[in-house]
């Protein structure tokens, strides 16, 4: 029988930061199995925007990680430091003050650091300029805390990341699935069955991480934990995170950990297919909200569009929109934010209209209430000045659900209207870790020979989720369990 020092189950960022981070400590043979065929592989990874969110104290800090971005123009006037406390501050304030302080810690301590040894292992980044950075005056306005993604975004950072584990000698089978774990008479976890084109085998190891994902992709996993509509939910990444790695620990004893009945959801394209376009990966975001009015079927707002930056609020507004009537909204803009959209609103075709009635008569929505929405939410708008770069303050006076920030009128034609579903992205429920990443069981204990990281870590994220920090998360706890589980046969 085959017999590694460490088995890597899944190819995405946090397992190949483990598979990576493993042979730097030393495990001689590292394999990584990845069920996808191989041009499929890289799971979400592959579809992600390749954003980091990273705590840092200086401009400078972020300059390490991007020294090219120092020739871009505004790029240095525009940085905010974000310094953990920032980090732990917005991580709370998203989860209801429910993140897990242990794991949230050590997400957040070692971000930078993280960051910077992801370069060290071939990782290049840049500038995240696209996502939600906006020019005010000489400077560009970053969203607090996400200013740098992988060079070529999630496609990059999944070659890369292939590249690298390459580099290191780690051995990736693909269209090889692990279906179970093995134990020994002890209980220690000593290997994985897998499937592949030639039968059943069983593969050996000192320990093995598991980075295969949450449940996202399997829809009855989805009705069971999220309840309806999630069943119907489009899945914005791969189609492989079929909740294998959870369902093979839990099988085992493995402490689920978290929110199970949450996930990070996104308002996308109403159009979008069932799942991921690998080309299209990210691109099918509409995140740019803040700057104009979200509208229901039945005519009527349901979300204050304005609470927060895009990057706070687009996690949990997928969800919300999912549960509205048939699954949908339009998010509405004039003609004076329409330079503000998300470059990426370009891959679809909005309605357009030089009146605002004309562009509601050719919705499927209920027309009456809509306009009334619309001329209810205008007589209490434009109250003040308008900063598209930072909460400005700009309020409606008097709505019920008011809109906080970025209240301008919409008045000036032509208006568009983009209609918009919520796609899941991944599960926020996972499984309980210790420090060293180490999986453990319902009886407390750490089960020995079995790490795992990535969206597999339960405890993290509840409700929301602050941009930027799943893969920062990966790759923080990827590192870990690699390092770990190197050891276990040392
Ligand atoms: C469209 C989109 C955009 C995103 N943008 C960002 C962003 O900009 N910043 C950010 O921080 N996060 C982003 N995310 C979230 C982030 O991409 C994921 O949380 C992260 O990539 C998860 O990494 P992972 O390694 O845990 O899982 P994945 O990257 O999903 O990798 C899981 C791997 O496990 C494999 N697998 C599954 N089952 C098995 C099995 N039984 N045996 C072997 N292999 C198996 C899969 O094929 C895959 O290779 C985005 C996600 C999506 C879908």
């Amino acid at each position: 029988m085959a017999k590694y020092d460490v088995i890597v189950v899944g190819a995405g960022n946090a397992a190949l930061a483990a598979s990576v981070a493993a042979r730097n400590a030393g495990a001689g043979r590292v394999l990584v199995l990845e069920k996808a065929p191989e041009e499929m592989r890289g799971g979400n990874t592959h579809y992600s925007g390749g954003l980091l969110r990273i705590a840092f104290d200086s401009a400078e800090q972020i300059l390490r990680l991007v020294p090219k971005a120092r020739e871009l123009a505004g790029f240095v006037e525009g940085i905010e430091a974000y310094p953990r406390d920032a980090f732990w501050s917005d991580l709370r304030r998203m989860t209801s003050n429910r993140t897990d302080p242990e794991l949230a810690g050590i997400l957040i301590g070692n971000s930078f650091d993280t960051a910077a040894w992801m370069v060290e292992q071939g990782i290049r980044f840049e500038p995240a300029i696209s996502l939600g950075a906006v020019r005010v005056g000489n400077a560009i306005k970053w969203p607090k805390g996400a200013i740098v993604r992988a060079v070529h975004e999630g496609v990059g950072l999944s070659r890369m990341w292939f590249a690298a584990a390459q580099r290191k000698g780690v051995e990736v089978r693909y269209s090889t699935p692990a279906i179970r774990l093995v134990t020994d008479s002890r209980g220690r976890v000593a290997g994985v069955v897998v499937r592949d084109s030639g039968g059943v085998h069983e593969l050996s190891a000192d320990a093995v991480v598991l980075g295969c994902g949450g449940f996202e992709a399997n829809a009855a996993w989805r009705a069971q934990y999220l309840g309806r509509p999630w069943d119907h939910a489009k899945v914005r990444g791969t189609p492989h995170n079929q909740a294998d790695g959870l369902r093979m620990a839990l099988e085992i004893g493995a402490m689920p950990w978290g929110q199970w009945s949450g996930c990070h959801a996104t308002p996308i394209n109403a159009a979008a297919p069932a799942f991921g376009d690998r080309e299209l990966t990210d691109k099918t975001n509409r995140l740019s909200y803040p700057y104009g009015l979200m509208i229901n079927r039945l005519g009527l707002r349901f979300v204050d569009e304005g609470e927060d930056q895009a990057f706070f609020t687009y996690a949990k507004f997928g969800g919300i929109i999912l549960n509205q009537p048939g699954g949908v909204a339009y998010q509405i803009f004039d003609a004076k934010v329409r330079h503000l959209l998300e470059p990426r609103y370009a891959t679809s075709e909005p309605v357009t209209a030089a009146r605002l009635d004309e562009l509601v008569g050719m919705l499927e929505i209920d027309r009456e209430t809509a306009m009334r929405t619309i001329d209810e939410y205008n007589a209490t708008a434009g109250n003040g000045s308008f900063n598209p770069g930072d909460r400005d303050g700009l309020t409606t006076r008097g709505l019920a659900l008011p809109k906080s920030n970025w209240a301008q009128k919409l008045e000036t034609a032509p208006f568009t209207a983009w209609p918009v579903t919520g796609g899941i992205t991944f599960s926020f429920g996972g499984l309980k870790v210790n420090d060293r990443a180490q999986v453990v069981g319902t009886d407390w204990n750490p089960i020995p020979g079995l790490y795992t990281c990535g969206e597999m870590v339960g405890g993290l994220f509840h409700h929301n989720y602050p941009g930027g920090s799943g893969l920062m998360s990966g790759a923080v706890f990827g590192r870990i369990a690699g390092a770990n589980a190197a050891r276990e046969g040392a």
